[in-house]
C-alpha cells in the first residue's frame, strides 16, 4: 500500500526539482543522488525520498489515475459547499474575506475569529479554512507513520503521562536494531514514506548511536525521517542532519513564557525557542505547535502560539488539545471543547495557506473519527499512524487513550485511508510551495 503516489521530475534548478503529478506540479528538495529529469521519484515532507524504476511508477500510476480524480472531484464538491446562509456578522467575513486573500490577519481579528460562537459563524469559519486548504493542496493529504522507540525521559512536563516521576509507568527501550526493524518495515511492508521517530529525553541514545540508527535506515531503505527526541546540542542535530534525518518535530507547548515555565521544571523556554530557531536555520524541516486547554492559558495566548509556530517557516503546525493523564499535575484539567480544537486549525491555516496542519492524535482521543472528520474540514490536512510495535504501544502514554487503542496496525490504516478517502483525500505527496501568501 502507498502512502505517496510516484511523481515524474520535469525540471531541476540546483538542488530542488519540479515534479508533476498527474499534472499538478510541486517542488521538492533534490535528495536523492544522480536525479535527472524524467525520473520517477517518491517525495515526502518536500523531501525527494526515493528513485523509483519507470515501469513500477507506471504501474503504480496507472492504478491511481481514475481514482485520484475521483476523489479530487469529491473534494472540491466538498470545499465548496455553499456556506450557511445567515446573518453573519459583516465583521466576520471581512476578516475571513482578508484571511482567504492571503493577507496576514492582525492580532484582534485572529482573536475576533477565536472568540466565535456562533454555530453559523462558526461554519464559515471552517468552511474559509477548508477552501484554502482545498485551493493549495489540492486533495493532497500526507500519512506519517510514528515509531516510539523509548518512554524514558528526563524530564518532567505537567501534562505528560512518560514524565520522570511517574512512577506508575513500566518503562522500555528500543534497541538500535529493533528501531531498524520496526523502519524497515513500515516503509517496505507498508508503504510509509515519512517516518516520525518519537521518544523521551532519554540520554542512552547518544548522538553516535543516534547516527548508527540513521545510518542503518537509509542504508535499507528511503524514507524522510523526522526526528522526535526533545532538546540535543545544536552540533548534536547538525551531526544527525549530516546523517540523513532531514525534519524535526518539537512542540513549545505554549507561547507564555511564564506558563511555560510553571509548566516546565526541568526546561527553559527560551532554549526551547532558540533550539527551534537552530534547527530551522540547520535545514531541518520544522513541525511544531502548541497545546491547547493548559490551566492558565488564556484567549490571546493560544493566538500567539499560532503567531509564534508561523514565525518559525514551519512546515507541518501540530495543535492539539490537552488530555489530561490521572499520573500528572494536570490529572483534573477539564477537556476543551471540539469548535476550541477545530478554531486553532481553522486559524492557523488562515495564516499559512501552504502549511501542513496535523490532526493530532489526541484529537481523536478526545473527540473520537467524528472529531478527527471535522479537524480535516476545518483546514486539516494531515495524519499520523501509530506503528509502534504493539507490545510498546500503551506504554507510551504520554496521555490517556494515545497510540490508537487496541487495533492492529492494518485496521488502523484501513480506517485512516477509508476516512481520507470519504473526503476525497489522497494520501499524495504535499512537497515545499511557492512561499506566497502570509
Ligand atoms: S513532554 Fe517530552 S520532554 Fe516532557 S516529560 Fe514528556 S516526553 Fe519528556
Amino acid at each position: 500500500m502507498c502512502y505517496a503516489i510516484p511523481g515524474k521530475v520535469i525540471g531541476i534548478n540546483n538542488n530542488i526539482a519540479l515534479i508533476e503529478y498527474f499534472g499538478e506540479k510541486k517542488e521538492a528538495l533534490t535528495d536523492v543522488e544522480g536525479l535527472r529529469v524524467g525520473d520517477y521519484v517518491f517525495a515526502q515532507g518536500g523531501v525527494i525520498v526515493e528513485r523509483l524504476q519507470e515501469g513500477d511508477a507506471l504501474n503504480i500510476l496507472d492504478s491511481w489515475r481514475e481514482t485520484f480524480f475521483r476523489l479530487k472531484e469529491r473534494d472540491r464538491r466538498l470545499a465548496e459547499e455553499a456556506p450557511l446562509s445567515g446573518d453573519a456578522d459583516p465583521k466576520i467575513s471581512g476578516i475571513l474575506k482578508k484571511g482567504e486573500e492571503g493577507i496576514a490577519l492582525t492580532r484582534d481579528e485572529m482573536l475576533t475569529l477565536f472568540r466565535c460562537r456562533e454555530k453559523g459563524e462558526l461554519s464559515l469559519l471552517y468552511q474559509a479554512a477548508n477552501r484554502i486548504r482545498q485551493k493549495v493542496h489540492k486533495n493532497s493529504s500526507c500519512v506519517h507513520g510514528i515509531i516510539e522507540f523509548s518512554n524514558i525521559c528526563r524530564n518532567d512536563c505537567d501534562y505528560c503521562g512518560i514524565r520522570r516521576d511517574n512512577h506508575h509507568l513500566e518503562r522500555y527501550r528500543m534497541e538500535i536494531d529493533e528501531i531498524v526493524d520496526a523502519v524497515t518495515s513500515s516503509v517496505r511492508e507498508l508503504g510509509f514514506k515519512a517516518l516520525v521517530l518519537q521518544s523521551g529525553e532519554d540520554g542512552y541514545y547518544t548522538t553516535d548511536r543516534l547516527i548508527e540508527i540513521i545510518h542503518k535506515i537509509r542504508e535499507r531503505c528511503g524514507v524522510l525521517l523526522i526526528l522526535s527526541i526533545g532538546e540535543r546540542e545544536m552540533k548534536c542535530y547538525e551531526e544527525l542532519y549530516n546523517a540523513g534525518a532531514r525534519g524535526v518535530l518539537m512542540r513549545f507547548e505554549t507561547s507564555n513564557p511564564d506558563l511555560y515555565g510553571r509548566l516546565h521544571t526541568t526546561l527553559s523556554y527560551n532554549n526551547r525557542i532558540q533550539t527551534l530557531k537552530g534547527l530551522k536555520e540547520t535545514g531541518y524541516i520544522i513541525a511544531t505547535g502548541a497545546l491547547i486547554g493548559l490551566p492558565g492559558q488564556i484567549e490571546e495566548d493560544v493566538i500567539e502560539d499560532i503567531l509564534l509556530a508561523r514565525s518559525f517557516d514551519a512546515e507541518m503546525y501540530s495543535f492539539g488539545p490537552l488530555v489530561a493523564h490521572p499520573d500528572t499535575p494536570l490529572a483534573t484539567t477539564p477537556p476543551v471543547d471540539i469548535d476550541t480544537v477545530l478554531k486553532v486549525i481553522a486559524i492557523t491555516r488562515l495564516m499559512h495557506h501552504d502549511g501542513n496542519l496535523l490532526v493530532t492524535s489526541a484529537v481523536e482521543s478526545l473527540f473520537g473519527k467524528k472529531g478527527v472528520r471535522q479537524a480535516l474540514m476545518a483546514g486539516g490536512n494531515s495524519m499520523m499512524i501509530n506503528l509502534t510495535p504493539a507490545r510498546y504501544r500503551k506504554l507510551y502514554s504520554i496521555y490517556p487513550g494515545k497510540g490508537g487503542g487496541g487495533e492492529d496496525i492494518q485496521t488502523r490504516i484501513s480506517d485512516t485511508v477509508s476516512l481520507l478517502r470519504s473526503l476525497g483525500r489522497a494520501p499524495t505527496d504535499i512537497g515545499i510551495k511557492e512561499k506566497k501568501g502570509p
